[in-house]
Order: C-alpha cells, then structure tokens, then sequence
C-alpha cells in the first residue's frame, strides 16, 4: 500500500506533523494508544508549553538548530490551538502551561486536527525494516509492506522504555548514514552514595526552594529529599548539565545571608539552640536533620562567628558529588540524539537522503523542564509536516 507520508511514532512530534502533512498521511505506532507520555505528563495536566520558550532553554550540539522551527511555530501558535480548541488551561509557575482538566484534551486535540488533516493512524504496528530506493522508503510493518514519497521519524528517545521508548530513531539515523550524539538520561533524579544518603533518606518527603549549580550553570527551584537521593525540579533541571564525577553546588537558602541571620538569632536570643535558629530558616526535619548531622548542640551564644560561617556556608554551598542518575527508567527525556548538522534546520529533513525527515526528542534538541520540551515536539513537527505539503 502507497502512502504520500508515513510517520513512524504517534507521540508529541508525529501528531503535529501529521495535522500539516496533507491528506493520505499515514501515522503510525507500535503502542496500544497514541500519545501515552502526553497523557502522563505533568501529572495527568500535561505541561504543554512554556510562556518564556526560546532557544536558550535547549541542549544541542548546536544551539541555533532549534531557532528557526521555534520561531515559526512558536508557543504562542500552540496556545491559539489549544484556545481553538477551547481547552481550558492556567500557568502554574515560571510561564508553565497545564490544561485545567487533563492531558487527555491535548491528546484528543491533536487526533481531531490529524483527521481534519485526512491523515489515518495504525495503532499496534511493529516496523521491523526501512529501505530507501529511486521509488520512495519501503516499510516492511507487522502490517505489512508498506510504501511511501517521505518518511518522518517520530519515535522520540529511550526515556522510560517500560512505556515503548526504543532508540529507533536512532538506529534508522545510523542506517542513513547520519552521526548520533552520546545520548544520556535527562531531567531525571540524581542518587547518591551513603555519605548523603544517610542525610537524605531520614527527609524524605521534605521540599524547599534551592539553587542548584554544576559549572556555571545554576536553577532556582523546589529541590526534594527522597529515599534514593535528591529531587524535584531544581535537580531534575542541572542532571541536564552534570556528568559523572563533577560536583554539584546546593544553596538551601537562596537569596537569603545565611550567617547574618544566624547572627541575628544569637543578637536577639543567644540561649536557643543552633537547630532552633535552623528551623526559622528552613523546614523543621531539614534544620533537625542538618543540625544533627553537623553535631551542633550548643547554644547560639556559644558558638563563635567562625562556626555560624562554617555552618551558613554549609546551607548555602552545599557541595555533592552524585553517585549517578535514576536512568532511563524514570528520566522525563534523552540528552543528545540525530546529530543536527545532517538536518535542515527549517524542515527537518535529512541531508543525506531526501524525504527522510526527523523530529521530536530523536533529535539532538533537548528542553529544560517546564513545558520545552513539548515545544520542541510541536515546533519541529510543525516544520516537517509543512515542509512534506509544501512539495
Ligand atoms: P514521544 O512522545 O515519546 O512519542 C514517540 C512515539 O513513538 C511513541 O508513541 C512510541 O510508542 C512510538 N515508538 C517508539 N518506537 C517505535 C517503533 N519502533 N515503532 C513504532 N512506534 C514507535 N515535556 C513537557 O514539555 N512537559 C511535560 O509536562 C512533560 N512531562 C513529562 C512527564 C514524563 C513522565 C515524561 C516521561 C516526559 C515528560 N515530558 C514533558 C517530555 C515529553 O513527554 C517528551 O519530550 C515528548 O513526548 C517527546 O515527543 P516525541 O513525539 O518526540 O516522542
């Protein structure tokens, strides 16, 4: 059977393109249901785009990749769509979108769009083989044999493999002749060795706002202890930028002087306890917790200016050296992916092989977290499927 364009991943990416890519799209899926990480994102409330989304939000090889797609199907576009659609949505924090009732809404969204586009989608069907001749891709599917003019790779990363994540994108790259950069679990838990374990596990549970640094690069936002290591948004965000043996910095007080405020607690009441004046600064377990590990039992009034420095500097640049990531078994997306220099910029397409368009997280573009990522997929998506109906 002879399709104009076959999609390969009906997720994020391969619904876009497919409500652009003209009639005759066929889209196609190995999974029960099409856009499974759609309907369990952001909690069930999918976080479907960010307010402030631009190229500096994005890992790459090359960051100006991502410029041109995201400039012409902005966040602004989505947010038309949606309001087209009439899902109600609300910004939770920091510019991050979230429907009002469920992801379910954008996923159905999307299906009503590749419809109204005269695309079809084959749900369950394995691709076991692509090839490439002067007539277009071959497809051998657990549907069949399948052909067609232009070939879209959608299948996304290895995150969370439990939910279909393959790495296909990856193998077809290759196949064509196209590099793949070194691919890693992104936005996922650090763990830790137990040093910082034996800290963490008793607070378990406990959240505050943090700012977390590797390098030069830092995040201010909520930072939890758990059972296996640290997380939440702020370690999410710089296991982005951490590699193995490099530290990470933590500031449990951000935009606080520590040390003057612990002055100021012995100033005021010099015969509290230290782990009394903690726990006006930050959660009660946390300033128990950390008063007990650094062994301060005296009063304030007892403790020299030297040893509130010590401690203050403790708070604010707390230095950890993980141990490694969760993987791709909980991680929320993949660093790296179909290097960028052998794709066009504006459409997605292969340099290489004409026709052979990837978009989505198999690309080398990876977001930060707070809606960028599945901007990424709306804006490359965008690109391609409008691209193929423009030929
Ligand atoms: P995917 O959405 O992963 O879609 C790929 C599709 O390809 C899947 O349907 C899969 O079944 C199919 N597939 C894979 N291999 C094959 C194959 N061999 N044959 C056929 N089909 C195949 N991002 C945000 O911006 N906001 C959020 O709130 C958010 N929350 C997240 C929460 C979780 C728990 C996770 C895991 C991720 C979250 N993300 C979020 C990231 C976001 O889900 C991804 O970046 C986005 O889904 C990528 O879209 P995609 O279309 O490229 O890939």
């Amino acid at each position: 059977m002879h399709h104009p364009t076959i999609i390969l991943g009906a997720g994020a990416a391969g619904l876009m393109a497919a409500a652009h890519a003209g009639p005759g799209t066929l889209v196609i899926d190995h999974a029960k249901a099409p856009g499974e990480k759609i309907r369990i994102s952001g909690g069930g409330r999918c976080n479907f785009t960010n307010l402030y989304a631009g190229p500096e939000n994005f890992l790459s090889e090359n960051p100006h990749f991502c410029k041109s797609a995201l400039a012409r199907y902005t966040q602004w576009d989505f947010i038309d769509l949606v309001g087209r659609h009439g899902i109600p949505w609300h910004e939770k924090v920091l510019g991050q979108l979230f429907c009002d009732t469920s992801a379910k809404d954008v996923i159905a969204m999307l299906l009503a769009e590749m419809r109204r586009a005269g695309a079809e989608m084959r749900l369950q069907a394995e691709v076991q083989e692509v090839a490439h001749g002067p007539e277009g891709f071959t497809l051998t599917t657990g549907a069949g044999v399948l052909t067609c003019d232009s070939l879209v790779i959608a299948t996304g990363g290895k995150s969370i493999p439990k939910m279909g994540a393959s790495g296909f994108a990856y193998r077809v790259a290759e196949q064509f002749g196209h590099r793949v950069t070194e691919t890693r679990p992104a936005l996922v838990p650090l763990t830790f060795g137990p040093d910082v374990l034996s800290l963490t596990k008793p607070l378990a549970g406990v959240s505050l706002p943090a700012r977390v640094a590797c390098g030069a690069t830092s995040f201010e936002e909520a930072l939890l202890f758990t059972h296996r290591g640290l997380s939440g948004p702020a370690i999410l965000q710089i296991s982005s930028y951490w590699r193995e043996t490099k530290p990470i910095s933590v500031d449990l007080l951000p935009g606080t002087d520590a040390l003057a405020a612990l002055k100021e607690a012995r100033r005021a009441n010099g015969r509290r306890a230290v782990g009394t004046a903690l726990a006006e600064l930050l959660p009660t377990r946390l300033a128990a917790g950390w008063a007990e590990a650094q062994g301060l039992t005296g009063q304030l009034a007892n403790t020299p200016d030297a040893r509130l420095a010590e401690v203050a500097r403790g708070l604010q640049d707390w230095q950890l050296t993980p141990a490694g990531t969760e993987g791709y078994r909980t991680a929320e997306v993949t660093l790296g992916g179909v290097a960028t220099d052998g794709l066009d910029s504006r459409t997605m397409e292969s340099k290489r092989v004409p026709g052979l368009y990837f978009i989505g997280e198999g690309v080398d573009v990876t977001g930060w977290l707070g809606g960028y990522n599945f901007q990424w997929a709306w804006s490359s998506g965008w690109a391609a499927g409008t691209a193929i109906a423009a030929k």
